[in-house]
């Protein structure tokens, strides 16, 4: 396999086992253990080339730098599937949670239309809470 490609793949390998949102020093880690020549620079252009293929997409919570996660399969076609997140307070994980409560409609004031939310659960993951 051409080293361009090799190092895509363990970019997107790492990704998709680590079943979470990952900075790119993260990914730049785990992906490290199978191709030794990437560094921080070829991370970021494999990110951007993954994210033009709809293979990954980023994740943008506030205050925090950019994390991507996997696609999900219907991420190809249409925008991005809704979702939130939660982001551990002890160890800076964030995971992507596949649930949402709604439109939230009824929280907004008389004569509103709510087009859109986000939302970030924060506390303690599993395995920082035990
Ligand atoms: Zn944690
Ligand atoms: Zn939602």
């Amino acid at each position: 396999m051409e080293r361009n490609t090799r190092q895509r793949q363990a970019v997107l390998d790492a990704i998709d086992r680590a079943g979470r949102a990952l900075t790119p020093s993260e990914i730049l880690a785990l992906a490290q253990a199978s191709v030794a020549s990437l560094n921080l620079s070829t991370i970021y252009r494999h990110l951007h080339a993954l994210q033009d293929d709809a293979r990954i997409t980023k994740v943008m919570l506030p205050g925090q730098a950019a994390r991507f996660e996997a696609a999900c399969a219907g991420d190809h076609h249409e925008v991005a599937h809704h979702h939130h997140h939660f982001h551990c307070s002890a160890c800076d994980r964030v995971y992507a949670l596949h649930a949402c409560p709604g439109s939230m409609q009824e929280l907004a004031p008389e004569g509103f239309v709510v087009r859109a939310h986000e939302i970030t659960l924060r506390g303690l993951c599993a395995e920082c809470a035990a």
